[in-house]
């Protein structure tokens, strides 16, 4: 992937102190009408025309901006790599960044980033808009001006963490889930509270935000497996379609997303397909369908049996970051032991231990 850094933009008058990094993936946000009323991505070097009052911030705003931009459907680990080395490479150059991305992937690069950039200690926020900036209703405004300020650390409040802000909340990005397709508030994170919430004020929720401890340097990863899948389990669900799955090709992880607090099938066959991935060193996680709640592997007979098989207990992961975080592993580990102890664990508040 390439992308433009010709297009910086300063905002402010005189020299502010704080000095924010935007790096435009694509999205709903950047886009305009064509003469066919499609909607296309704008050059986003023209950002302050479509949102003159930027100028109003008093921040020292630089964009980067995908060559390409594309709409998070096409997002792949390759793109979250890059927007990864983005930030290393000016990590000391900024106080925050503002990634803008399409809502539809967004947790998962959310997620995602919050892997690869461990031990972080400056604000990375995630958001986009569910209407064009070009749309007089949109909410491509508010989002972007309050992320702005949020990445900022003005004020004396510092998120060092990566963070979706959508519809004036703010939420650990690897516990946001986009649930939402029309109205404007389009995630949640239903298994962690809001860190913060934007009104007439920005009011944070000091108490849950995560504190880094002492001045540890960033450390980067940037290895993601993606031969992983992802199994949902339905009523009905038939010995070939689960043998389909896991009988894919190079095949080194899946992700089951099971009943309630972690529950599946009894039914013998269910146990051979598993018992035979096993074998064959696949590792398996459960993580429910529930968007709230949290598997615990025993607390019935349905989800027992899973323990025997090694199938690794999923805790309150979303599926967005149990699949990052999977994919992460993988990248790095060949260890069953080593992998699921690594799962497991949280790294930076993705799941909570009981
Ligand atoms: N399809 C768009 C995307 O995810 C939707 C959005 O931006 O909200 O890129």
């Amino acid at each position: 992937m390439h992308y433009k850094k010709d297009n910086i933009i300063t905002s402010a008058k005189n020299a502010p102190d704080s000095s924010v990094l935007i790096i435009y993936t694509g999205g709903t946000l950047g886009m305009v009408h064509d003469s066919s009323g499609a909607l296309i991505p704008f050059d986003f070097a023209s950002i302050l025309d479509h949102v003159p009052s930027l100028r109003l911030l008093e921040l020292n705003l630089t964009v980067i901006a995908f060559e390409n931009p594309i709409d998070s459907s096409d997002i792949t680990p390759t793109d979250w790599i890059e927007v990864g080395h983005i930030i290393k490479e000016n990590y000391d150059d900024f106080d925050g960044f503002v990634v803008l991305h399409g809502t539809d992937t967004m947790a998962f690069t959310a997620s995602a980033m919050s892997f690869m950039l461990e031990n972080l200690q400056k604000p990375v926020i995630f958001t986009g808009a569910q209407l064009p900036i070009s749309s007089l209703r949109s909410d491509a405004r508010e989002n972007l001006i309050t992320a702005l300020e949020i990445a900022s650390g003005r004020g004396g409040t510092v998120v060092p963490e990566v963070c979706v802000y959508f519809d004036y909340v703010l939420l650990r990005g690897n516990r946001s889930k986009k649930v939402e397709s029309l109205h404007f508030d389009a995630f949640e994170s239903e298994n962690y509270p809001v860190l913060a919430e934007s009104g007439v004020v920005i009011n944070y929720n000091q108490a849950v935000i995560h504190k880094p401890e002492g001045d540890i340097p960033l450390v980067f990863h940037e290895s993601f497996d993606n031969n992983v899948a992802i199994l949902k389990l339905y009523p009905g669900i038939s010995r070939k379609a689960v043998e389909a799955v896991f009988g894919i090709e190079g095949l080194r992880g899946v992700i089951m997303e099971t009943f309630g607090s972690g529950n599946a099938p009894t039914v013998s066959w269910f146990k051979e397909v598993l018992e035979d991935a096993r074998n064959k060193g696949i590792v398996i996680v459960n993580v429910s369908q529930c968007p709230g709640g949290r598997v615990l592997q025993g607390r019935y007979g349905t989800s027992k049996q899973l323990e025997a098989l090694n199938v690794i207990e999923g805790a309150d992961l979303t599926l967005e970051a149990a699949l990052s975080k999977l994919m992460m592993i993988l990248g790095e580990e060949e260890d069953f032991k080593v992998i699921r102890k690594r799962f497991i664990e949280p790294i930076c508040g993705e799941l909570s231990l009981n």
